[in-house]
């Protein structure tokens, strides 16, 4: 990346865009915003191009995404995909591991990330740890191809932004990402819409949920670990896509360098998220669970019940706050 936040895009990355025809974009498990907004976004260029294209994710739109224009194409499964014939584009993550999509053969593939944890897959790589959204990223690529940025990109875009710079709070929020914002909503992105969509349609369900989540704090020295169980989860009829933005929340507490947040998958199995604040890399917590992310946000998993679980993470945790703080 060029001083300024100005990115380079490889010319061999929209070579391949400009001479295939049959690309199949998937994203990340449990999909975020930039996930889905950077796909729906790219897609919608593709196919103003002429080009055949599929957006793939192994789970469902989360509820509060479904104003993403072109969502409800999005597809679940591989049944009737030729894949050997398409084009992989892989999106917000860097290994196929992150979409759940198993062994699927494709013609060739690329990738186009922004996590610093990375991985050795795709014919053509293009990873930018630096850029605050893979949403960045897919605009600097249509300006470099001279695709026009038309209504429904510019909010499939400006959404990934917002949320994967918190709603232009985190420290990823730099003027080149607020001047691609401006840009996108003189393309036709609503702030108002998009803040309203994300921020004030919560269902009660998923309210309630919260309130048990943040009812389970509990604080070890600079850290904090909230969860939510599988019982959580049918007691208010809610799913793991209800529990975006949870993590966050103990993060608001000033003395909190690290927050912890556990959602249970099975009876010996925990998702883990991570946030931090300033220096502290959580990124290097969750690699040593095979997991990864960025700096101040990261995702693995790990297995034990509740208790050694957290204990394990603060140690790991314990460890890093004493090196980068
Ligand atoms: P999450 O805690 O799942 O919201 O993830 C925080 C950040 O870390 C997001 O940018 C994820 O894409 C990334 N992340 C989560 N889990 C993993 C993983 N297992 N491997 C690599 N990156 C991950
Ligand atoms: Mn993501
Ligand atoms: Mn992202």
């Amino acid at each position: 990346m060029r001083s300024g936040g100005r990115v380079k895009v490889p010319h061999d990355l929209i070579s391949f865009l400009k001479d295939e025809d049959y690309f199949l974009i998937a994203t990340h498990i449990n999909p975020d915003g930039d996930a889905l907004g950077s796909a729906l976004a790219l897609a919608q260029a593709l196919e103003s191009s002429g080009k055949t294209v599929i957006v793939y994710d192994r789970d469902p739109v989360p509820e509060y995404y479904r104003f993403l224009p072109g969502q409800q194409n999005i597809i679940h499964s591989f049944r009737d995909i030729q894949s050997s014939s398409m084009n992989l584009v892989l999106l917000d993550c860097n290994s196929p591991d992150r979409t759940g999509m198993g062994d699927v053969r494709f013609k060739a593939s690329c990738v186009i990330d922004h996590h610093e944890t990375e991985n050795n897959f795709g014919q053509i790589k293009w990873v930018e740890p630096h850029a605050a959204a893979t949403g960045m990223l897919i605009f600097y690529l249509l300006r470099a191809s001279g695709v026009e940025i038309t209504r429904e990109v510019a909010l499939n875009l400006y959404t990934a932004i917002v949320v994967d710079t918190g709603a232009f709070r985190y420290s990823n929020t730099s003027a080149e990402v607020l001047r691609v914002s401006a840009d996108l909503v003189e393309a036709g992105a609503s702030p108002a819409f998009v803040s309203n969509s994300l921020y004030e349609m919560w269902s009660d369900r998923r309210f309630s949920l919260l309130i048990m989540a943040l009812s389970t704090l509990e604080i070890r020295e600079s850290v904090a670990f909230i969860n939510v169980t599988s019982r959580m989860f049918q007691e208010t009829e809610t799913g793991p896509e209800d529990t975006e933005n949870f993590p966050s929340f103990p993060r608001m507490m000033q003395r909190i360098n690290v927050s912890v947040f556990l959602r249970q998958i099975d009876s010996i199995k925990w998702k883990v998220s991570l946030r931090s604040k300033g220096d502290i890399n959580v990124a290097g917590v969750a690699m040593l669970f095979e997991g990864g992310g960025h700096k101040n946000a990261a995702g693995c998993t790990i297995k034990g019940d509740l208790k050694t679980a957290k204990e394990t993470l603060f140690e790991a945790i314990a460890q890093i706050i004493n090196r980068d703080s």
